[in-house]
C-alpha cells in the first residue's frame, strides 16, 4: 500500500480508539510493516477487529493486522498453486494451506470427540471461521471437559499433558508413561 493508505489505517484506528497515542514514529513504523500488503485486506482486518466486542478498547498492532494476510507480491505471483485438504477435500491456495490444515485437523477432532462422548454435533463451518482467540478458548474448554470423560489410557494422558503445557504447567506424564499403555 502507499504511505497515504497506511496513514489512513492509523487515522482510522485513532477515530475508534481515542487512547491510541500517535507519537512521531507511529506513521512511519506502521508504514514499514503495512507497505507489502494490500490496503483493502488490512482495512478489512481492522474492521473485523473493531467490530469484535472482545476487542473493546484494545489497540491492535500492525503485525496483528497483517497476520495470515498474503503480501501483494504473494498475491500477484503467477501460477498460484491450489491444493486440496486431505481432511475435508476443500480446494485451498497453497499459501493458506498450513493455517487451514491445522484448524481443520483440530475441528475434525472436536467434532468426532463431541459426537462420541457428548452425543452432540458441532458446527464444522462455524468452528472453521471462528477467530483464533475464540477457537482457542473453545478448544481448550472442550479439551478439559473431554478429559473427564476419557477412560484412563494413552489418549487421556497425552491430552492431560497438552492441557498442562497450554496452561504453562509441568507435564504430568513422561513419554514412556504415556506410551506404556500401548505395550501388551
Ligand atoms: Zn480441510
Amino acid at each position: 500500500m502507499t504511505k497515504e493508505e497506511s496513514t489512513k489505517i492509523v487515522d482510522r484506528l485513532k477515530i475508534y480508539r481515542q487512547n491510541f497515542m500517535i507519537g512521531n514514529n507511529v506513521y512511519s513504523e506502521w508504514f514499514k510493516v503495512l507497505e507489502p500488503y494490500d490496503f483493502e485486506d488490512v482495512n478489512k482486518k481492522l474492521e473485523e477487529y473493531l467490530k469484535n466486542a472482545d476487542n473493546y478498547n484494545r489497540i491492535p498492532d500492525p503485525y496483528y493486522l497483517t497476520k495470515f494476510l498474503n503480501t501483494i507480491e504473494q498475491k500477484t505471483k503467477k501460477g498460484v498453486i491450489i491444493v486440496s485438504c486431505p481432511l475435508c477435500n476443500k480446494k485451498i491456495n497453497d499459501l493458506e494451506f498450513s493455517n487451514h490444515y491445522n484448524r481443520c485437523l483440530s475441528v475434525k477432532f472436536l467434532c468426532k470427540e463431541s459426537k462420541k462422548y457428548f452425543n452432540r454435533e458441532l458446527d464444522y463451518e462455524k468452528l472453521m471461521s471462528a477467530s483464533d482467540k475464540k477457537f482457542g478458548d473453545f478448544y481448550w474448554n472442550f479439551s478439559k471437559k473431554l478429559l473427564d470423560q476419557l477412560p484412563d489410557g494413552v489418549q487421556k494422558h497425552s491430552l492431560e499433558n497438552s492441557i498442562r503445557l497450554y496452561e504453562g504447567k509441568e507435564i504430568k506424564f513422561s513419554k514412556e508413561e504415556v506410551f506404556e499403555q500401548c505395550t501388551f
